[in-house]
């Protein structure tokens, strides 16, 4: 048994697929003399696949961006074309008998290394651009990205390097029984996602397996606890197929709550809505009772694609999920691209900090142009539903004041074209950076609504990379710190009168209901998964008793105090719960 970190509940038994961590990892494949004319047919049909990509994605940018990005796409279809460039592979192929990934590999390697060593700015990127076609023209020689599964494919349990959001969106994820990852934390996006989805994830393996994992070994994932089984004797595969079905049996139980009301006993209600990414996400929070979305995470939207979608692709969606949510609420969170969240087909600057850097709010006020085409959507979508905006990693005022400039410069433009749309719907934030935190009074006066996003907020509070599996250990949620930020943020938006709801994942930890319900927070928004769990112990739990508890946390000096606390409440609820279930 391996112990690894546990990231998404649930258990899985089946065979291993390990996907190839290609990326700069290839054999040194040799080929025969007999099919030399057949790798440089491989060869060419990458560079053409390449080259029609690169033009599709040009002409589909033409209109959206300026004439400085198309002009990188032309620096790279001069590059497919170069005579010395290409020439290089084809030496390596016709005089090394490699492998055309090789043999490009080598050829970039080369390349790159000798303008890098230049002192020259101008070759630098010369530099950049040819390790960024030569990665393209590697993808489509190894079949990556769209990591296509044969259509017969069995379900199977993926193992994977690290998982990347838009790895799992190319998946078929009604194929992936579960999932084992050697890095990565329970924070990243891919997790999120492997949760709305329901599938069983362990994470961080990294040195921590005696022989690599191969494609067909049989596997036993616990997302619950992190185990990791490889190989397992009969006895422990029948334990755990015993335990996958008390599993599902629970969960089916649970369903017969989704049409509960979600009040305390005490009589004061909580509502929960759903974290989505896509209307597929939508229907299966609908199913678990969800009252509407809190937190639709567009980012997906613009993933699922190899160009930026236009204002009718994204009005559609949008309009879609209005509809199907009949009149509840459906808060569209703006693009929040960067940080883990990368697009195939736009080259985000290389950062060292991309948590800090270029992303959220910060990359829709600079490029205006894609977040005017946003907000048209959104505008438009409104016209079917209760819709409302969130900006995400709101820092300052003047964000919010120039993202709501840009909302109303929409508003004004589809006014002026005639186009039916919804104007003056609630514009609120989401507070995940802690300098808006110390700003939450200012703030309350600009947003709608407040949107507590804690796993940014944690890792930002604590200088906690929620990405690093190193230190996930001091991502601590229960940390004074952000006991603290949680109640004076909701202090403020009280005051201001303004309603304050929790999007993190942290919405979704049972041990920190009660801190919820003693803040007076209006809202919690979760993944699907964790809808009907939360609202089990919602339904038990008094929030008179949350209220002396939280005092008592807040007095606390340690996270370890305040976890314990958390951890006795919640074991008062547990056996209150299943003591009304033996009494039936
Ligand atoms: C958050 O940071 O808590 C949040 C909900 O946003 P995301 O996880 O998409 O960064
Ligand atoms: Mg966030």
């Amino acid at each position: 048994m391996i112990q690894a970190l546990g990231a998404s509940d649930g258990i899985a038994i089946g065979k291993a697929f390990v996907l190839p961590h290609w990326e700069w990892e290839l054999p040194d494949q040799k080929i025969d003399v007999a099919d030399l004319a057949k790798e440089f047919e491989r060869l060419y049909e990458g560079v053409r696949r390449s080259k029609s990509e690169i033009a599709r994605m040009k002409s589909e940018l033409d209109e959206a961006v300026g004439a400085q990005e198309i002009s990188i796409f032309d620096a790279h279809l001069a590059i497919l074309e170069d005579p010395v460039f290409m020439n290089e592979i084809q030496g390596i192929i016709q005089r090394q008998y490699k492998a055309a990934e090789v043999a490009v590999k080598e050829a970039i390697d080369h390349f790159v290394t000798m303008f890098d060593l230049l002192d020259d700015e101008y070759m630098k990127e010369r530099a950049i651009d040819i390790k960024d076609v030569g990665n393209r023209l590697l993808k489509h020689l190894l079949g990556i990205p769209e990591i296509a599964l044969p259509e017969d494919t069995q379900p199977f349990v993926l193992v994977v390097r690290e998982l990347s959001p838009s790895q799992l969106i190319h998946l078929r994820p009604e194929l992936v029984l579960g999932i084992a990852t050697m890095v990565g934390s329970p924070t990243s996006h891919a997790a999120i996602m492997a949760r709305a989805f329901g599938i069983p994830l362990v994470m961080g393996l990294e040195g921590k397996l005696g022989t690599p994992i191969g494609t067909g070994d049989l596997l036993i994932v616990d997302g619950g606890t992190g185990q990791l089984y490889v190989d397992p004797d009969p006895g422990t595969i029948e334990v755990y197929a015993g335990r996958r079905l008390r599993y599902q049996a629970q969960r089916e139980q649970l369903l017969s709550l989704a049409s509960v009301p979600s009040v305390t006993p005490d009589g004061f209600p909580l509502t929960l809505a759903a974290n989505i990414s896509s209307i597929k996400e939508l229907d299966a929070s609908l199913d678990q009772g969800a009252e509407g979305v809190g937190l639709f995470r567009t980012e997906f939207l613009y993933m699922d694609r190899n160009h930026f979608p236009s204002e009718e692709e994204q009005f559609e969606v949008y309009r879609e999920a209005a509809e199907r949510l009949q009149g509840k609420p459906l808060i569209i969170r703006t693009l929040d691209i960067g940080g883990d969240k990368q697009l195939d087909y736009y080259e985000m600057p290389v950062e060292d900090n991309p948590f800090l850097g270029y992303r959220a709010i910060r990359f829709s006020l600079d490029r205006k142009d894609l977040f005017k085409t946003q907000l048209r959507a959104i505008l438009r979508a409104a016209a079917f539903g209760d819709v409302q905006i969130m900006y995400p990693l709101i820092a300052s005022v003047e964000e919010v004041r120039e993202a709501n400039a840009v909302l109303d410069e929409a508003r004004r433009e589809l006014e002026e074209q005639g186009i039916p749309h919804r104007s003056g719907i609630p514009a609120g934030i989401m507070i995940e950076v802690p300098a808006a935190v110390a700003i939450a009074d200012l703030l309350a006066e600009e947003a709608a609504f407040f949107s507590i996003g804690t796993n940014d907020l944690i890792q930002f509070t604590l200088a906690v990379d929620r990405m690093n599996e190193k230190i996930s250990h001091l991502y601590e949620p229960f940390h004074p710190s952000v006991i603290r930020m949680l109640a004076s943020v909701a202090e403020a938006a009280k005051k201001r009168g303004i309603p304050v709801s929790v999007c993190g994942e942290l919405a979704g930890d049972i041990r920190a209901l009660p801190i919820w319900l003693a803040l007076g927070i209006e809202e919690l928004s979760l993944s699907a998964q964790a809808i009907l769990p939360v609202k089990q112990s919602l339904i038990r739990t008094r929030k008179a008793d949350c209220r002396p508890l939280m005092e008592e946390m807040m007095r606390c000096r340690t996270a370890a105090d305040i976890r314990r606390m958390a951890e006795s409440f919640r074991a008062e609820t547990d056996s209150r719960i299943a003591k009304d279930a033996a009494l039936g």
